[in-house]
């Protein structure tokens, strides 16, 4: 008997991927322009210039077996010092390349990252909306899933629901903000509560409780906007970090695990995220894209054209009468449906060709998530269709 449980997550529906073929095949019948498609998150802005350089340049002039042969299991050590001087240059932790893992995207970092730390019966909480995986990872690494629900008014973290969750099974909780799906960027002052929060019951409990720190969105942010570095707040943090978004490299599989210095045991948990990465077979990182990576620290696409879509997207509905919380960050905007069941609502925005989520899977019904990292037209041509539908329900 092959195993039951992966069995069924192979056969699990993703309503994302569902809508996505549903948008393939109507693109075929009507022409991609009569298709307003918000359902991936897939970067629409190309790679910054010098990502395409330092590739180039890699593969003219390097050597080919170093270019191509087996790094160090964790990374390649000039890499993972490139990576900690771009940490230390604009966070001033400490890190240090024997703390940094490079992986294949930060899937890859949070599954390692639960499987270093958790028991069999070890609870992780996650803050909904959260990105579906969550549940699949913790489960996999032999945790519990305990999802506490974020304030309706701004997404920001329910403290007293967060407070009577927390117990002494309680090992983990995952942050990730800028947020997918809402694109809510958690406040300073709501990391500092948190961080107060944890260190409290760290010592009622006698435990250990770890933040981990899911951040592929945190250079994706409009305006002046700060995104608090945990790790500068909370000692026991653990940074999944990935390049797929702040790059527009998602096919390309590279990110990184950082563990806090101010970790008390940094060196053990490290060693375990190791034993993690042997464990699930993730790694060496592929080289190529270390090596590429190291190059264009700091650097971003043109993020200009998120907040231009945002810009219009946020405005545009709000006028017509949705409500969302403003996305400060990522490329989301999180509405609340116009009738108690998303996935009703999803389906009559088909009528309209517009293809959005609900955020069930999401861990938050009653809302719609709606990726507006597309082409400025798609987001223009499609606003008429969000005023009609929402013109039904008066
Ligand atoms: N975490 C969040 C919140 C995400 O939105 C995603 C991807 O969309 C991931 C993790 C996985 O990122 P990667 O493609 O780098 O594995």
């Amino acid at each position: 008997m092959i195993n039951e449980k992966m069995l069924g997550l192979g056969n699990k529906r993703s309503v994302i991927r569902e809508i996505f073929e549903y948008g393939n095949k109507r693109r075929a019948e009507i022409g991609n322009e009569n298709v307003y498609d918000f359902s991936l998150g897939n970067p629409s802005i190309p790679a910054p210039e010098k990502v395409s350089e330092a590739l180039l340049d890699l593969v003219q002039n390097t050597d080919a077996t170093k270019l191509h042969g087996y790094t160090s299991a964790q990374g390649d050590l000039g890499v993972r010092t490139a990576i900690a001087d771009s940490i230390n240059g604009r966070f001033g932790i400490g890190a240090t390349p024997n703390l940094l893992y490079m992986t294949c995207g930060a899937a890859a970092s949070l599954t390692i990252s639960l499987t270093a730390i958790l028991n069999e019966g070890d609870e992780v909480i996650v803050l909904a909306p959260f990105f579906p995986e969550y549940t699949v990872f913790i489960e996999k690494a032999g945790g519990k899933v305990r999802v506490v629900k974020c304030r309706e008014e701004d997404f920001q973290i329910d403290f007293t629901a967060l407070e009577s969750t927390i117990n002494d099974k309680t090992k983990a909780i995952i942050i990730n903000s800028p947020n997918n799906p809402s694109g809510v960027v958690l406040s300073t002052e709501t990391i500092k509560k948190l961080s107060k929060l944890l260190n409290e019951k760290q010592v009622e409990l006698g435990t250990e409780i770890f933040v981990i720190a899911d951040e592929p969105y945190r250079e994706l942010v409009y305006g002046d906007v700060v995104v608090p570095y945990i790790p500068n707040y909370y000692n026991n943090t653990i940074v999944c970090y990935s390049y797929s978004k702040s790059l527009s490299l998602p096919g390309e599989r590279i990110g990184y695990i950082f563990v806090s210095p101010k970790i008390a045991n940094c060196g053990e948990v490290y060693a375990a995220v190791c034993g993690a990465g042997r464990a699930l077979g993730f790694v060496c990182a592929p080289s190529l894209l270390q090596y590429s990576v190291a190059r264009c620290q700091g650097l971003t696409g043109d993020i200009e054209a998120y907040k231009k879509n945002r810009d219009l997207l946020y405005n545009a509905l709000t006028e017509y009468g949705y409500t969302a919380a403003k996305p400060d960050g990522a490329f989301y905007l999180f509405v609340k449906s116009p009738e108690a069941d998303a996935n009703t609502f999803c389906e009559k925005a088909k009528s309209e060709e517009i293809l959005i989520v609900p955020g069930d899977d999401f861990g938050y019904k009653g809302y719609v998530r709606i990726s507006y990292c597309v082409a400025y037209d798609t987001i223009k041509n499609s606003l008429a269709g969000f005023k009609r539908l929402i013109e039904n329900y008066r």
